[in-house]
């Protein structure tokens, strides 16, 4: 018998973003919802098709999804607050209208709030259970799809997220936590339940939970709860048709200290990462046992990165896991979401350097060549070409170290990673020197990327036009960004980073050591994508970066302009790291880059200089124990290493797309930057609690308003959001900005909303100075 093989799930972004583009243009008005449902149909017949050829036994579906797959089965559970209801739109606008806001003749809402799905850059929307919601089956998805393939002659195991963590992130409204009691989990229980019934109904084999929160660090009770729901749930695994099996999948980390629970559960099968938690996955498998109706969906195929899979070591954990017991499926350890499409496009690298690449497609042969490989004995395998040329990948080094970079490293002092003077001293310099009002306004950087500055950009791409052409281009963009600025009254300035397609690519394209592709795409958040840069040698700065165009901007107007960089933290996070060393040399690495522009920055007249570190928190590890010594301790030295060098009087500020930090405040304020913005609209203002018990001492502007949204917020809005700010924080240190930069964003809606922030500021600073 053939192991059988498992993917936990595919993008469904399209291999050319069909979805994306298809969405935006039914936004815009360009065509209906059907050619919408048309494209989403093409594509997922597509994506089964591709699965099916490479010969995967388990093809997930329902890991489709318009917008997010948890906002999905916040609909499948019926989970939709009032404010939605009430606009009374059909069902694809009603999803619309909670994953972006609405704002037109039904009315006018704001989305739900956005997080990070764990620790990748996949944003997802958080379930709000208001008092209208009785949780309950409330949609026809998972089963239409999984009869749309059954009619395309496909059997898919149908994947939904599982209960315990859909109610462990779910909250109540304005993001105040829920409370799970005995109703609500009776209610749960019986929805998936039901789902487990309809699914036996239609003859489906399998049916995949997920239930990443499984690896998080418990607090009181979970175990209970995840008991709880499953002892519920797992008996109405048999219908009078048929019976499912249901492959409980955990994917992020390892679930030692719940593994033991889960064996006595008798799950038909589990989904265990031997990626990210491999060594306490094995321990807990070799400790506890595998009951003997269980199967252990072994995640070896890494879903998130996208190097070539070791085979030697995969087949070293399967060796392992089979030793245990020998119901045994070959499994990527996470869903392949996170990584683009298929290296096949990528004509623009080099053969050489393409091969040691796996995206989406590639990884489903990896999870076939792994399946047959691990039933082959020693000698079989010594024979294996497929073996041997994978071993080829990794033997011997792939790249040359660079010297100067190491020699640089080697020597850096204790010094070089502390700013002085103290950050009260500098306070009190950077006021003199920069003349701020109270309540100073500024944005996050970016203002809208317009069709007319993309098309530019292609056309220099194109060689249709001259670098001087476009340099020229760029300078009239900030000319009219800085002219716009000053008319509505901003206090700090920014020139609006229309040179740059990306804040990592940017910079990436800037530095020795970073390949580019063309078409590796990645889903963040709803329709938006990003494509990451990968590092694949040492990193240095090859010139300067952004010294030419903030230069140009500051020479244009008397008011202060904010230099625009992106900080080493975010550039590893952002981009593919390599493997082959670790993140915190990657990061210091690029700290010593962006150390210099720093310097160069400052040296050519720019006073404040802004660092972002957009994606700090995203690879934070996912249990607290393992926070400090496996990233805190490195991550917020390598920041500040970038901007030690600096004088007194130059004003650092970061910016971060989330409010999360309650629980790392205090390194927050030990990256010992002048001034913080961070994203504080969409979510709780339980961040301005910490930072008052905490004393923080950076100065912070919470985002004012949701820039991820189209909607304009009016000024009376904006006030009593600054009103929310300065019950919790002295006025001394507050900032007004909204909550991350424009690009996305038209010119539409960004100077109403810019013109309604700063009014908002300006009366309540005038009510304060009274
Ligand atoms: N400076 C960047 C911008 O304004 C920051 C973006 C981000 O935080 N994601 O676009
Ligand atoms: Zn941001």
């Amino acid at each position: 018998m053939s192991v059988p093989t498992s993917v936990v799930g595919f993008p469904r972004i399209g291999s050319d973003r069909e979805l994306k583009k298809s969405i935006e243009g039914y936004w815009r008005g360009k065509h209906g919802i059907e050619d919408v449902k048309a494209t989403a149909k093409l594509l997922r017949e597509r994506h089964w098709k591709i699965q099916q050829q490479a010969g995967i036994s388990l093809i997930p579906s329902n890991d489709f999804s318009y917008y997010d797959q948890m906002l999905d089965t916040a609909i499948l559970l019926g989970v939709v607050p009032q404010r939605y209801k009430r606009l009374s739109l059909d069902a694809e606008d009603t999803l619309f209208a909670m994953g972006r806001g609405y704002q037109g003749d039904k009315g006018d809402v704001t989305a739900l709030p956005m997080k990070k799905w764990f620790t990748t850059n996949y944003h997802y929307l958080v379930p709000e259970i208001d008092d209208s919601v009785s949780i309950s089956l409330s949609s026809d998805k998972p089963f239409e799809e999984f009869t749309e393939a059954k009619a395309l002659g496909i059997t898919t195991k149908p994947v939904l997220i599982g209960p315990y963590t859909f109610l462990k992130l779910a909250r109540r409204p304005e993001g105040a936590p829920l409370a799970i009691d005995r109703g609500l989990i009776e209610q749960t229980a019986k929805a998936y339940a039901d789902v487990l019934e309809r699914f036996a109904g239609l003859g489906v084999d399998w049916v995949q939970f997920d239930e990443p929160y499984l690896v998080l660090d418990k607090e009181r009770g979970d175990l209970e709860l995840f008991k709880s729901l499953y002892t519920k749930i797992l008996p109405h695994r048999k219908s009078t048709n048929g019976t499912v099996r249901l492959l409980l999948q955990t994917y992020f980390g390892h679930v030692r200290d719940s593994y033991e629970t889960l064996g006595l559960l008798g799950f038909d099968g589990l989904g265990l990462d031997f990626v990210e938690g491999r060594n306490e996955n094995l321990a807990a498998l070799e400790e506890f046992g595998v009951s003997e109706n269980t199967t252990i969906f072994a995640g070896v195929v890494n879903g998130r990165n996208i190097w070539r899979n070791d085979y030697a070591v995969s087949l070293g954990v399967l060796d392992a896991v089979r030793k245990v017991t020998d119901r045994v499926a070959v499994s990527t350890a996470s869903s392949l979401l996170h990584v683009p499409f298929s290296v096949a496009r990528e004509d623009g690298l080099d053969a050489e350097v393409r091969r040691h690449f796996a995206f989406a497609v590639e990884k489903l042969d990896e999870i076939g060549e792994l399946a047959e490989l691990v039933q082959d004995n020693d000698e079989e395998r010594k024979s294996s070409k497929a073996l041997a040329d994978n071993q080829a990948l990794f033997d011997g080094h792939r790249v040359k170290a660079d010297a100067a970079v190491s020699k640089r490293i080697a020597g850096l002092s204790e010094g070089e990673f502390n700013r002085k003077p103290a950050r009260s001293e500098r306070q009190r310099l950077q006021r003199e020197e920069l003349h701020l009002p109270l309540l100073p306004t500024t944005t996050i950087g970016s203002f809208p990327q317009t069709k007319e500055v993309r098309a530019e950009r292609a056309r220099l791409r194109h060689g249709e036009i001259s670098q001087d052409d476009y340099d020229a281009f760029i300078r009239s963009q900030i000319d009219d960004v800085l002219s716009k600025q000053e008319a509505i009254g901003l206090d700090v300035l920014v020139h609006g980073e229309f040179e740059r397609n990306d804040m990592v690519e940017y910079f990436g394209q800037n530095l020795n050591g970073f390949l580019f592709t063309k078409n590796a795409w990645v889903q963040s958040y709803g329709t938006r994508c990003v494509k990451p840069p990968i590092v694949w040698s040492d990193v240095s700065r090859a010139q300067p970066i952004t010294v030419a165009w903030s230069a140009y901007a500051q020479s244009r107007t008397d008011r202060v302009v904010k230099g625009m960089l992106t900080g080493p933290v975010t550039i590893l996070n952002w981009s593919w790291p390599r493997e082959d060393i670790t993140h915190e040399q990657q990061t210091t690495q690029l700290a010593l880059a962006i150390r210099d522009e720093v310097l160069d920055l400052e040296a050519a007249g720019i006073k404040v200089i802004q660092i972002d570190e957009a994606a700090l928190r995203e690879k934070l590890p996912l249990r607290r124990s393992d926070w400090h010594k496996e990233y805190l301790d490195w991550a917020i030295p390598a920041f500040r290493l970038v901007h030690s060098g600096v004088k007194a009087g130059t004003q650092i500020h970061t910016h971060m797309c989330y409010s999360e930090f309650n629980d790392i405040i205090r390194d927050i304020d030990a990256m010992d930057a002048d001034v913080i913005s961070f994203e504080a609209s969409r979510s709780d203002l339980t961040v301005l609690d910490a930072i008052q018990e905490a004393h923080f001492e950076t100065e912070a502007g919470p985002g004012v308003y949701d820039i991820h949204s189209p909607r304009i917020p009016s000024q009376q809005e904006i006030e009593d959001r600054i009103g929310d700010i300065l019950a919790k924080m002295d006025k001394a240190s507050v900032w007004i900005n909204p909550d991350c930069g424009l690009k996305t964003r038209g010119n539409a809606e960004t100077w109403p909303s810019l013109e309604h922030m700063v009014a908002a500021a300006k009366a309540v600073r005038e009510r304060l100075e009274r």
